[in-house]
């Protein structure tokens, strides 16, 4: 599994133990090299966040969910079916011209599993846990989105109990857009914070 591995210390007795069986398996026949690795990325790219785009996009079109998104998240997002573990309580921060969010567990890697699926490597790390708090600004950067000075960065440390979702800016020139248009314009990233949705060509539905 690509389970890179960042500073010093080895990798867990599970780490260990999981690429031990998975190793066993392909040894065996039962399973490709890299089927793991297509595995986790479905989950990380494709089927979680696909239910965060959802939300977002509806509050974008439909004023009254938004209030209600922005009320009582857990229960706007169950409109779904969307909840369970690790979504049990859920907050939503609105990005807008004078404040941007991010989400961060500085202690682990708590994330809302029901609308995002399975966190990406780099929420785990440690410097992304570490760095984002202290200099939030810098590790966007590296993102590759620059927040200008006038907008204030809001940083949300995730626990056991509160699951952050960002609901990113509605972009220009998405008017009269159906759902599931501007849900192709949600990414991951825009949802962690890290990113923002992306801006649709020439103004055509995706
Ligand atoms: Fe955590």
């Amino acid at each position: 599994m690509s389970d890179h591995h960042h500073g010093t210390t080895p990798p867990s007795d599970r780490a260990l133990r999981v690429r031990a069986m998975e190793q066993l398996l392909i040894e065996k026949g039962l399973i490709k090299e890299g089927a793991v690795d297509t595995i986790i990325d479905i989950f990380e790219h494709q089927l979680g966040p696909r239910n965060g785009a959802k939300v977002v996009a509806r509050a974008w079109a439909d004023p009254a969910y938004k209030a209600r998104l922005m009320t009582d998240a857990s229960a706007a997002i169950e409109e779904f079916g969307f909840a369970g573990f690790q979504g049990e309580y859920m907050v939503v921060c609105e990005n807008t011209p004078e404040v941007h969010n991010v989400v961060v567990c500085t202690l682990c890697s708590c994330y809302p599993w029901p609308v995002l699926g399975l966190p990406p490597t780099w929420y785990k790390t440690a410097p992304y846990r570490s760095r984002v708090v202290i200099e939030p600004r810098a590790v966007l950067e590296e993102f590759g989105l620059s927040i200008p000075d006038d907008v204030e960065v809001r940083v949300w440390d995730s626990n056991n109990e509160l699951r952050y979702l960002v609901l990113p800016m509605r972009p220009e020139g998405t008017e009269g857009w159906s759902e599931e248009q501007l849900a192709e314009l949600v990414t991951r990233d825009s949802m962690i914070g890290t990113g923002v949705a992306a801006v649709p060509a020439k103004g055509e539905p995706a």
